[in-house]
């Protein structure tokens, strides 16, 4: 089953500057398909355009040409998000906040009762372990708790498909190897999750199948051990 399906996708961007108008090819016709239950990684330097297609995925901006869908609906409309949950790349948090209220503000959006939001935030905070500390102030959380509220957050709405910006960029090992934990706990439980990230050796580590970018477009795609055996 395809969750992710783009083709042939393109952006441009237009900028202005002291020369005139200025246009940028974030996308040159990227293609890639990612299956359900897959932990995929895309990989490219910075530049690349990998927040451009994620943000094409979530229906932030919209492409130039080409196609983008989730679940068989185009990307952006209202049947592929409800299926979506997003971790961006650094998550905003009212520090006053407890990890539990940060949850129950969050879910206020949705259509979610009282008694659901509470547990769902159980489960949830359990899940990224921070269920021992859903009381204090998220002021006194690591860079590690920050990103592991962030998936409990982007859970929320039970989505089955995960996209996560650089999800242990700036995290130390300890911090990276909690990430790394929730992450495989999700995979087991069936969700399809599409990170990005510059570093391979983490991509390694979480991933089933990556994609390399590189100036907008996908280079190439295959199993971790299949991109790496050159014999
Ligand atoms: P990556 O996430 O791989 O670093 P991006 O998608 O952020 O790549 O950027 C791809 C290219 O598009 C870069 O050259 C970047 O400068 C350009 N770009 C990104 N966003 C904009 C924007 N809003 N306006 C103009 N150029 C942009
Ligand atoms: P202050 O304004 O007193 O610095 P902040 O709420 O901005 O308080 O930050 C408190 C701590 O929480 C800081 O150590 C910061 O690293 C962390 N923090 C705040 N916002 C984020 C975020 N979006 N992602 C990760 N860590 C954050």
């Amino acid at each position: 089953r395809v969750v992710i399906d783009v083709n042939d996708l393109k952006k441009k961007y237009s900028a202005w500057s002291i020369r005139g108008r200025n246009v940028v090819e974030a996308l040159r016709g990227a293609s890639l398909q990612v299956h359900a239950g897959e932990v995929f990684g895309l990989l490219g330097p910075n530049g690349a355009g990998k927040t451009t297609l994620i943000k094409i995925l979530l229906g932030v901006i919209r492409s130039s040409s080409g196609s983008a869908s989730l679940f068989g609906a185009p990307a952006g409309s209202i049947a592929a998000r409800m299926r979506v949950g997003y971790l961006p790349e650094s998550l905003r948090v009212d520090r006053h906040h407890s990890a539990r209220s940060a949850l129950r503000y969050y879910a206020r959006m949705s259509q979610m009762s009282g008694a659901e939001i509470n547990r769902r935030s159980d489960e949830l905070l359990e899940l990224v372990g921070l269920r021992g500390r859903d009381r204090e102030s998220v002021r006194q959380f690591s860079k590690g708790m920050y990103q592991r509220l962030g998936l409990a957050q982007a859970l929320m709405h039970d989505p089955d498909l995960l996209v996560l910006d650089e999800p242990t960029d700036g995290l130390d090992p300890v911090g990276r190897n909690e990430v790394r934990k929730v992450i495989d706990r999700l995979r087991e439980s069936g969700k399809t999750i599409f990170l990005n990230s510059h570093i391979l050796q983490e991509v390694e580590l979480i991933c089933s199948r990556v994609a390399i970018m590189s100036h907008g477009k996908i280079c190439v795609a295959g199993r971790i051990d299949e991109l790496t055996q050159f014999d």
